[in-house]
């Protein structure tokens, strides 16, 4: 089902290594074409094209584009208890990692008399995108909305997409679960508004048929979703800010003969169970653990819940257990793929670890699989897919804040320095930059 890639003897270069990489054939760019009418609907049709777009995605009539109060509070009330402690234990984890993520000002004093401080200031309006296409996320609520908090965001807004299978009392709203995790971490303003559209919506904000704004728009936003969700996000880019692109998720594995073949193979199917577009990646130098993987995959499968959907995701050109010379050759391995997770479940596996410069996170040792940072370890589970762990991190706190400079100099200290300004502002041919400073000492 999970095909082989061959690399050992081939000493590729990092380079030759991002081209051979399993990789989903997700062509962000050609969704653009769809997502754009989308967005430029919103745009100039607010409400009604929400309205709409919902009908034809989700196949759900809205009585309401915002979550009524009564629907959240009602949700929290009628939550399995069971869900509510997980939900519970889950923000706990994640503020205390949260939390540490909080960052002070500093003053640097350059020279007698002139300061710079790098003031630490929250986004003032956020737009959180929570997914619930093929499976909802009140986890991705947690993960969205803890580092918003505790970066100091005042205005907070969640969107999912509304469910057309939702329980009786719940009709034309995203998932209860999800209403649940809002009331729990006191998020009021919820829209029930999936995919591009959603992000259009956060982008431009959305007035009703009177002119009224239903949704006013926002600076930032942050959250996974599909590809149409990650297209819109990279067309708005500009209009708002976004976190990272984080589309389909993906698992790499980088294991040896010390790791354990189901514990791989399970941990592989329960991120491919996400979506037949994830990836499923082990990159191992045993080919007795690639042997004994294939067939603790090939049993596990054939018992899952979303069979089909895992082996979709398992058999696709993105999916691959790649044979490689050794764990350093593996280590390359996984730095080209720079993938959302990587597991390394290999002897002295924490020192490997310490080796690896490209993932979104990394779970490290046999007791820390990806599922478990999905929920409850207290990382974040907003992560960059696609390669894009490359240049950019998870969601964390520092996604919602911006460090303004502030330069405070005193005459003495302008003075001191007042030359080198001249000078450089005539090597730039802006003699007028130079003229500001000298006029003050004319
Ligand atoms: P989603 O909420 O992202 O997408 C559902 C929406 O897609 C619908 O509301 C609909 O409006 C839109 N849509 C559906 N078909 C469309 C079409 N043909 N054209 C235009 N729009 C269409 O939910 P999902 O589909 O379940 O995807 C969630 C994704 O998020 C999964 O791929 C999962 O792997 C990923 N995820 C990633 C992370 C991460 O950190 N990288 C975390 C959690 C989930």
């Amino acid at each position: 089902m999970i095909r082989r890639l061959d690399l050992r003897g081939q000493h590729l270069t990092s380079r030759d290594l991002r081209a051979v990489v399993p990789r989903a054939d997700l062509d962000v760019e050609h969704a653009l074409d769809t997502v754009r009418p989308i967005c430029e609907r919103v745009r100039t049709e607010g409400v009604p094209a929400l309205v709409e777009f919902t009908e034809k995605f989700d196949g759900v009539t809205l009585d309401s584009v915002r979550v009524p109060a009564a629907a959240l509070q009602k949700a929290l009330d009628t939550l399995d208890p069971a869900v509510r402690a997980g939900l519970e234990e889950s923000i706990r984890r994640a503020r205390l990692v949260h939390t540490e993520q909080r960052r002070s000002d500093t003053t640097t004093q350059v020279v007698a008399g002139g300061t710079v401080t790098e003031r630490w200031v929250p986004v003032d309006r956020v737009g959180l995108y929570v997914p619930g296409g093929r499976a909802v996320y009140p986890s991705s609520v947690v993960m969205n909305v803890v580092p918003a908090q505790e970066a100091g965001v005042r205005g907070i807004a969640v969107t999912s997409p509304a469910q057309k299978d939702n329980p009786a009392g719940f009709e034309g709203l995203p998932h209860p679960a999800i209403l649940a995790a809002c009331a729990l971490l006191g998020v009021d303003e919820v829209y029930a508004i999936g995919g591009a559209q959603a992000v259009a919506m956060f982008a431009y904000g959305a007035k009703d048929a009177d002119n009224t704004w239903i949704c006013e728009p926002v600076d930032l936003v942050t959250g996974p979703g599909n590809i149409w969700v990650t297209a819109a996000k990279r067309l708005l880019r500009g209009v708002i800010g976004i976190d990272a692109e984080a589309g389909p998720t993906e698992i790499a594995v980088l294991a040896d003969d010390s790791a354990d073949a189901d514990h791989v193979a399970s941990d592989l199917i329960s991120q491919a169970e996400h979506d037949p577009l994830a990836a499923a990646v082990l990159v191992t130098d045993s080919e007795e653990l690639a042997a004994a993987v294939e067939v603790r995959v090939a049993a596990r499968v054939a018992a899952t819940r979303h069979t089909e959907r895992v082996t979709t995701s398992l058999s696709g050109p993105q999916s691959a257990i790649v044979l490689v010379d050794d764990v350093d050759a593996g280590l390359a391995v996984v730095d080209a793929y720079a993938a959302e997770h990587l597991e390394i479940q290999t002897r002295n596996a924490p020192e490997v670890a310490s080796r690896v410069r490209n993932a979104g996170a990394i779970f490290v040792g046999p007791y820390s699989p990806v599922s478990l940072g999905d929920y409850c370890a207290g990382s974040n589970h907003v992560l960059p897919t696609g390669g894009c762990a490359c240049f950019s991190s998870g969601l964390s706190v520092q996604s919602f804040l911006r460090g303004i400079h502030v330069v405070t100099y005193d005459r003495a200290a302008l003075e001191g320095v007042a030359g080198h300004v001249v000078a450089l502002a005539n090597a730039e041919d802006l003699p007028a930059h130079g003229e500001a400073v000298t006029a003050r000492f004319e």
